[in-house]
């Protein structure tokens, strides 16, 4: 299965990191993309984003080989909709929501007969968005989960041959263990970081300026995380309700045991607790996989 036009649905940060990507690669693979909006479109146009820039998402899809959905998981069905009966056969359809049974859900029942649909999950972002934010080093080393809903090995080695070729690692994952997985390791943890920044935006004790001069000591982090998109955010919420509720009540049953703790004054248990957390940081830091990737610069190939 050769893949030689790709269509990236949404012209945002993760499309316009898959563009420059793929151009890096050196590869003969046109690309054609399109956005919602017209401004998007212009942007586009102007910074050479995408080989072609058309009007509509079904322009886009013709004579397709591979069909990526680069928009917010709740716009996702919407789109499968409208570009459904304009896939032809053998054309393999992706995206890169954040969560993923939502995503089967939405969109499987809008695709004809004879598409391969595999959803698929880049773990690369930061916190900027929109068409400018891009760049190609995005997935490097970075991993690439798939959850196909069949067994389909020639169209699934082809999306993880193209993702390796964008620098990622790819995995194949059943879609509601993702999900839980991901609650885990960031929805949860995005929800944390919008809530401590909203607790110091809320304590009015501490004053604007002292919260922005000293925001050094662990603040600072959240605050990066507290500025994702929230069109995104919502809807991987809305989307992952379940896992993100479960990992939540684990959460508030360490916390209270945390503050037990502090109020008994027992130490022994704090201690232990930042020795265990603290390897876990080790092993993230052996894996690689402790940095953002650098922002390179838009448009960088
Ligand atoms: P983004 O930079 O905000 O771009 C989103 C794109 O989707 C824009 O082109 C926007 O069009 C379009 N869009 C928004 N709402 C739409 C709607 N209702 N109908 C049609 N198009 C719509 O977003 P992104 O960060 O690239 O995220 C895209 C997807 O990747 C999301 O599903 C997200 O969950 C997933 N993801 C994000 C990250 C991350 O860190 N950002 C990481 C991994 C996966 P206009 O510009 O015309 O408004």
């Amino acid at each position: 299965m050769k893949i030689e036009k790709v269509a990236l649905i949404g012209l945002g940060l993760i499309a316009s990191s898959i563009f420059w990507a793929v151009k890096r690669t050196g590869r003969d693979i046109a690309v054609v993309g399109t956005a919602r909006s017209s401004q998007t479109r212009e942007t586009a146009r102007k910074i050479g984003l995408c080989d072609t820039v058309v009007d509509t998402a079904v322009d886009a899809v013709a004579d397709a080989d591979l069909v990526i959905l680069c928009v917010p998981v709740g716009a996702m069905a919407a789109v499968a909709k409208d570009i459904g009966p304009f896939l032809k056969t053998g054309t393999i359809v992706s995206d890169v929501g954040s969560t993923k049974r939502s995503v089967l859900d939405a969109v499987g029942p809008h695709l004809p007969e004879g598409v391969h649909f595999i959803p698929g999950h880049p773990l690369a972002g930061t916190e900027h968005s929109g068409p400018e934010s891009g760049f190609a080093e995005l997935f490097d080393n970075r991993w690439c989960i798939l959850t196909p809903n069949e067994n389909d090995e020639a169209a699934i080695a082809a999306l993880a041959d193209f993702w390796r070729s964008l620098g990622a690692n790819v995995d194949v994952m059943d879609p509601d263990h993702h999900d839980l997985v991901l609650a885990v390791t960031s929805h949860v943890p995005h929800l944390i970081a919008y809530t401590m920044v909203g607790v110091a935006d809320d304590l009015h004790r501490v004053t604007d300026s002292e919260v922005i001069n000293y925001s050094a000591a662990g603040f600072r982090d959240f605050t990066r995380i507290a500025a994702s998109d929230p069109t995104m955010w919502r809807d991987v919420f809305m989307a992952n309700k379940e896992a993100s509720l479960e990992i939540l009540g684990r959460f508030t049953e360490e916390l209270f045991a945390l503050q037990r703790a502090i109020r008994t004054g027992d130490g022994d248990h704090l201690h232990d607790y930042f020795t265990r957390t603290r390897a876990i940081r080790r092993s993230i830091i052996e894996a690689g996989q402790d940095t953002d990737a650098p922002n390179f610069g838009r448009g960088k190939t």
